[in-house]
């Protein structure tokens, strides 16, 4: 999967050369192509930003300039994406729709922004990482690339993508390693059994009582069959009666 990125400072991207992100690239599974949006500007002082038509804080990034660094890499089957708070919050599901795509362009804004009129000429899709407003689109596209890498065939073994959080709709069980004990905490008796199906349903209560303490609104889009439906009643009235427990040692004084 092709990645080109279009950023202000392609310096932030050295990141990228680490951990599983590097191996990928090694095995040409991934290339990430970072591409400086200065390298673009015509003007004798490189200049890519300016003062707002109508008046305002800070600078806007220039239309041209930036157009002429997509069009240096864009492809026919390019998506290209602008990392924005205004756009759509990346999601598991997105994150594995667009691990299918095989060109993505990531622009990357600093400053106030950029000029709109080249955003509705090349843009496909906004993406936010989150309702909250960063100084650029920089670290917004490394997550992109990041999580967008994991799904990409062969980057990670199969079995590690379909366990973990989110992607069964549920959060991932709680994992132990070695030593055995540690600080009087022993690992769960349950894992050491080399008894598969015991261990796989305990790990499935797990998932299923940690979303529900955690996160319990993702249960509301997860089909649950019937004996997870069951484990769920159990877990339910095993923390109403704790809780009823609380609040009676509470009423109680005794905490
Ligand atoms: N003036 C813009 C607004 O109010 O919508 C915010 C500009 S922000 C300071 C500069 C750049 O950071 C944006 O152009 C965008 O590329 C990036 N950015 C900031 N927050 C982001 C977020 N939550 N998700 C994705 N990109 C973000």
């Amino acid at each position: 999967m092709q990645f080109d990125v279009l950023t202000l400072f392609p310096e932030i991207f050295d990141i990228c050369k680490h951990s599983i992100l590097e191996k990928a690239q090694e095995k040409d599974l991934i290339n990430i192509n970072v591409v400086n949006i200065r390298d673009f500007s015509e003007n004798k002082h490189k200049k890519v930003d300016d003062t707002p038509y109508g008046g305002g804080a800070g600078m806007i990034m220039m239309p041209d300039v930036v157009y002429k660094a997509y069009e240096s890499v864009k492809t026919d089957k390019a998506k290209v994406i602008y990392m924005s708070p205004q756009g759509k919050l990346l999601n598991q599901k997105k994150v594995e729709e667009l691990s299918k795509q095989e060109h993505l362009i990531l622009l990357c804004g600093h400053y106030e922004g950029i000029d709109q009129r080249v955003l509705d000429k090349i843009v496909d899709e906004e993406i936010s990482i989150g309702d909250y407003v960063l100084t650029g689109g920089e670290l917004p596209a490394m997550v992109l690339i990041d999580t967008v890498s994991r799904y990409v065939d062969g980057v990670l073994t199969k079995n590690s993508i379909e366990e973990e959080s989110f992607s069964q709709g549920l959060l991932e069980y709680p994992q132990y390693t070695r030593p055995e004990i540690f600080e009087n905490m022993a690992v769960p008796e349950i894992l050491l059994s080399g008894h598969h199906e015991n261990i796989e349903k305990w790990r499935k209560e797990k998932s299923l009582e940690i979303t529900y303490k955690k996160r319990p609104d993702l249960l509301k889009n997860y089909k649950l069959s019937k004996q997870e439906k069951e484990i769920l009643e159990k877990l339910k009235m095993k923390c109403q009666k704790n809780e009823g427990t609380a609040q009676e040692m509470k009423e109680g004084g005794k905490f």
